[in-house]
């Protein structure tokens, strides 16, 4: 190689060659890879229990195992899995694990992987109904059935003025309607209102509501989180509710939007959906449900009754990829009046127009939420519901409750242990309670007892803090969690308070 000339010669016909030898989307390659993926994905799920439920690298750890650019030339699949197991898995935390019992559950399923697979096979982008008109119509169509399952007013179906849409998460499903009810209240007293807008929620509420009012403009200081009690099991109060309001009436305030929960985060208490309702109505607020995690169990008739009142509901939110075996992201926004949400959130740009949207006759789902671009999301929860049918999604949440029961009566057995706050779903919050130790011991013991457990690789679990009180959480949900993963589990929790009481 002599000269310079030489080289961007050598180096340009090089190019070529490789770019003529890849074929990107190769039937038959995806057929022989594809498979070997699947080999791959299935022995890490018989080999699950083998791993550290939570990674124990440190941070940083992977810079230092892999090189600092990309590779020129291309590296094999096998080269590639080989390093997936030996880098990869080691900082990987497995929510799939059955002795996963941290935060909530991220399900996955093979109905769902299948469903991952198909929309990734399509990969279609289904911002407007002409870009796939399947992928739209079949959201349509699985939020209408899950819908129905779980007794939502009629007014929620897509046949009238509301309907369903799949954002990716509960924190994007929030903020879209809290745009909605923003620009819809906006419309009528006049943009200079902002900052006179007030939002409601409880101190219990998830803090995705937080995010959603900095996002819209909510002046912080117009964040109600109206303080919970826990006689009254970390439910919003309607009454304070009324209170509040009444005051920021008072102070020329103008009430907006209240977020309340079915299942919050730190103890899955349950906001009177109805009491709450009556008031939103009777000032004109846009009331959005929150049932992010709880929602799935409201398949189950004797669940349903958490979700009495949501016919007062503007707004709900569910996401079927926390306990409904859809692999992330799946999260299921319901609303009673689309115009608002449209209103808020299209736009109509030359080169997007067809004569389909101009009809009005199809919904262009990139007027429901924040990108354009979409995925062909329901395919996982179609999936889903067709080949389990609703019995076993039923009998699928029944068995978590029932794990987490079971769990529950064994912590109440042992009078080292206290239960927290009353169990509603599949949450378990207690924590060790020692004798005649002030509250600040109290909570390093608890500490100590979550890292023990956690850093001994064998169960994940999360904490919260309740009244002042560090509590442990652990939630059953994972797909592939039996009866004798909670037996360990809390074998683990009993033998590592025995030592920690015994070297405190
Ligand atoms: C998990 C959860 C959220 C947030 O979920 P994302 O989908 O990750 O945004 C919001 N609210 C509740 C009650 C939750 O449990």
């Amino acid at each position: 190689m002599g000269t310079t000339a030489e080289a961007v010669l050598y180096n340009f016909q090089k190019k070529r060659e490789n770019g003529l030898n890849l074929k990107a989307m190769d039937a038959e390659q995806l057929r022989e890879h594809g498979h070997k993926m699947v080999d791959f994905i299935a022995d890490y799920y018989k080999n699950i229990e083998s791993f550290p439920v939570l990674s124990q690298v440190e941070p940083g750890y992977l810079q230092k195992l892999l090189p600092d650019s990309a590779p020129v030339q291309p590296e094999s699949l096998q080269a590639v899995l080989q390093e997936v197991q030996t880098k990869i898995l080691p900082g990987v935390t497995h929510w799939q694990s059955p002795d996963y019992f941290a935060y909530f559950p991220s399900n996955s399923s093979v109905a769902g992987f299948l469903g991952e697979m198909l929309s990734a096979g399509i990969n279609m982008v289904g911002f407007s109904w002409i870009t796939s008109p399947a992928a739209t119509e079949l959201e349509m169509i699985v939020l209408d059935w899950l819908a129905n399952l779980l007794k939502l007013p009629n007014d929620f179906l897509s046949k009238g003025p509301g309907g369903g849409a799949i954002q990716g998460t509960a924190s994007e499903a929030l903020l879209v309607v809290l745009l909605a009810a923003r620009d819809k209240v906006l419309r009528e007293v006049g943009k200079d209102a902002l900052g006179r807008l007030v939002v409601y929620g409880s101190d219990q509420t998830h803090s995705s509501l937080q995010k959603a009012c900095q996002i819209a403009g909510i002046h912080p200081e117009n964040l109600r989180l109206l303080t919970t009690e826990p006689c009254n099991e970390y439910a919003l109060s309607p009454a304070s509710l009324t209170d509040a309001i009444s005051h920021d009436v008072a102070s020329g305030l103008i009430p907006l939007f209240l977020c309340a929960s079915v299942g919050t985060t730190s103890s899955t208490a349950v906001d009177p959906l109805l009491a709450l309702g009556k008031i939103t109505k009777k000032y004109g607020i846009w009331f959005h449900v929150d049932a992010a995690y709880a929602g799935s169990a409201c398949i189950c008739p004797e669940y349903r009754h958490h979700l009495n009142g949501i016919e007062e509901a503007d707004s709900f939110n569910m996401n079927c990829h926390k306990w409904f075996l859809t692999n992330f992201d799946c999260s299921a926004l319901w609303i009673k009046d689309r115009n608002a949400l449209i209103q808020s959130l299209s736009t109509n740009p030359e080169y997007l127009k067809n004569k389909a949207s101009q009809g009005s006759t199809v919904i262009d789902y990139k007027d429901w939420q924040i990108p354009l671009g979409r995925r062909f999301r329901s395919l996982k929860l179609w999936m889903v519901l067709r080949l389990y049918g609703v019995e076993n999604l039923q009998s699928y949440i029944r068995n978590h409750i029932k794990l987490a029961q079971q769990f529950e009566d064994l912590v109440a057995q042992d009078t080292r242990f206290e239960i927290v706050a009353t169990r509603t779903f599949s949450l378990v919050c207690f924590r060790l309670l020692p004798a005649n130790k002030n509250e600040e011991y109290t909570n390093k013991l608890n500490r100590d007892l979550l890292d023990a457990v956690n850093s001994s690789g064998k169960i994940f679990i999360s904490h919260t803090v309740l009244s002042g009180k560090y509590i442990l959480r652990f939630v059953v949900g994972a797909p592939l969690t039996e009866e004798r993963h909670i037996i360990a589990a809390w074998k683990l929790f009993q033998e590592t308070a025995s030592s920690l009481l015994h070297n405190s």
